[in-house]
């Protein structure tokens, strides 16, 4: 007999995950190496170890441990915030009349307002531990740069935000958050660092990129006694932290014999997708289970949809290792959009090797279409969700209008990463009419994918 399942699932404290899931462990064919940007050889723990703190590098190059420990200084952090609750959204099923039944995994019940606390705090714990004085960062929209202001206030270090200078100005009241916690926050381009200081040369009065922000929170890492770089997407190390997130929805279906045919999530640099979809991925890799994976991204920044498989800098400044991903190229500066945790060129690697081998779907949306989805999910479920959030809501929408017509009654699950009270400024466009949508040419993606590293 089937158990009657309540609008929230919630874990109990002991159900919480006391290891994080390292999928490359069960992955049969490994996702390409990180290179030295200068040599191409395969990046070594000690070359990783000089922008990286000594174990996330260690985490960055693990292949072979399929769990790794959450230390208890995180574990005790995340049960201020966690378990984060599954939602069966009653609700818009109702409203879409639709037989398919409809979950999310909501990661927006902390002051950051999304998933990107579960990797800053682990972050901050590693520096802390290694003796750091602190750290550097680059955030675009604002939600990492909060989440880490936040772990680093905890742990005591110092933070250094560089903040993409359009939201700098855009965003003022994210960066009042990050000050509240003590951080330090730096319009980018800025003229503290050689980088900011060559870019404001080429590109007079530019309003900034996520690229070149970690360009300069590298060079300023690299160049400061006891600090280091520290990244809240894109990495292997942040997706691991991240699988709290599908480690506890895996916990909260098996509660209740509940198994999902669908599994979707939002991507920028992919980590709240990875976190999300990782034990179900290692089900199927391991032959246990068949599950669907879709990743959502915006029109205006295409990277699984339309970008090329290839090595490429994660960083405009070219400092980080490459990195063999979907990308645009790294010198793609995305249209200004509304989703600006999802304007990034490029993408993880173990979800670029899984869209590769033909296990990660992809789709793209237009920023009317997604909002569009986060008008009527904030209208039914009350939550009112990120934009980058609301391209995982268009799709799930989409899945279940399907359903509606074929009378499957399937099982949707996807990832909700956050609140958007701090995009009002992009729902007044919508609320006005004045959305606009932009979608890159061919010719555009090509000149970009013309200027990829020769590797
Ligand atoms: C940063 C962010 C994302 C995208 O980042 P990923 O690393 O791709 O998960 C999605 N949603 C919200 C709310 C974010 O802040």
């Amino acid at each position: 007999m089937s158990k009657e399942i309540p609008y929230k699932i919630y874990l109990e404290e002991s159900e919480m995950p006391k290891a994080w899931y390292n999928l490359r462990a069960d992955m049969a064919e490994k996702p390409a190496p990180l290179l030295d940007p200068k040599t191409h050889a395969p990046a070594t723990l000690d070359m990783l170890s000089q922008v990286f703190c000594r174990e996330l590098a260690e985490q960055e190059l693990n292949e072979t441990d399929a769990y790794i420990e959450i230390p208890q200084e995180i574990r005790d952090f995340y049960k201020m915030f966690r378990p984060s609750p599954l939602v069966r959204a009653y609700c818009l099923e109702k409203k879409l009349g639709t037989p398919a039944k409809i979950y999310y995994k909501f990661e927006g019940n902390n002051t950051s307002g999304s998933h990107k606390l579960n990797s800053a705090i682990a972050q901050a714990y590693y520096a802390k531990k290694q003796g750091l004085k602190g750290v550097t960062t680059e955030t675009g929209a604002g939600q990492w740069g909060t989440a880490l202001s936040m772990a680093c206030s905890y742990f005591d270090l110092d933070c250094k935000v560089f903040m993409v200078k359009v939201s700098y100005e855009q965003k003022p009241f994210r960066r009042e958050v990050m000050r509240t916690y003590g951080a330090s926050v730096t319009p980018s381009p800025s003229e503290t660092t050689a980088i900011g200081r060559k870019i404001l040369a080429e590109h007079p009065g530019t309003g900034g990129s996520l690229g070149c922000a970690v360009s300069e929170a590298v060079e300023t890492a690299v160049s400061s006694e006891g600090y280091r770089y520290v990244l809240g997407s894109v990495l292997n190390q942040v997706l691991l932290h991240q699988t709290v997130i599908g480690l506890e929805t895996q916990t909260a279906l098996r509660k209740y014999d509940i198994k999902p045919d669908v599994i979707i999530g939002c991507a920028g640099g992919g980590s709240n997708l990875g976190g999300l979809i990782a034990p179900f991925v290692g089900e199927q890799l391991r032959g246990e289970a068949n599950y669907r994976f879709i990743a959502v991204e915006p029109a205006s920044c295409p990277s699984l949809t339309r970008g090329r498989y290839a090595y490429d800098y994660a960083d405009t400044g070219m400092i980080c290792p490459l990195a063999k991903m979907y990308t645009l190229g790294a010198d793609y500066i995305p249209a200004p959009n509304h989703a600006g945790g999802l304007r990034y060129h490029g993408m993880n690697t173990m979800l670029s090797a899984l869209r590769a081998q033909g296990i990660l779907e992809a789709v793209s949306y237009k920023q009317t279409e997604v909002f569009e989805a986060a008008e009527q999910f904030a209208r039914i479920e009350g939550i009112l969700p990120a934009p980058e959030s609301s391209h995982a809501i268009r799709a799930a929408i989409d899945e279940a209008l399907r359903c509606k017509e074929t009378g499957e009654e399937k099982t949707i699950v996807f990832g909700l990463t956050g609140t958007g009270y701090f995009d009002l400024a992009g729902y007044a466009k919508y609320n006005d009419g004045a959305l606009e949508n932009y979608v890159p040419t061919d010719a555009e993606l090509e000149a970009s994918f013309s200027k990829l590293p020769q590797v």
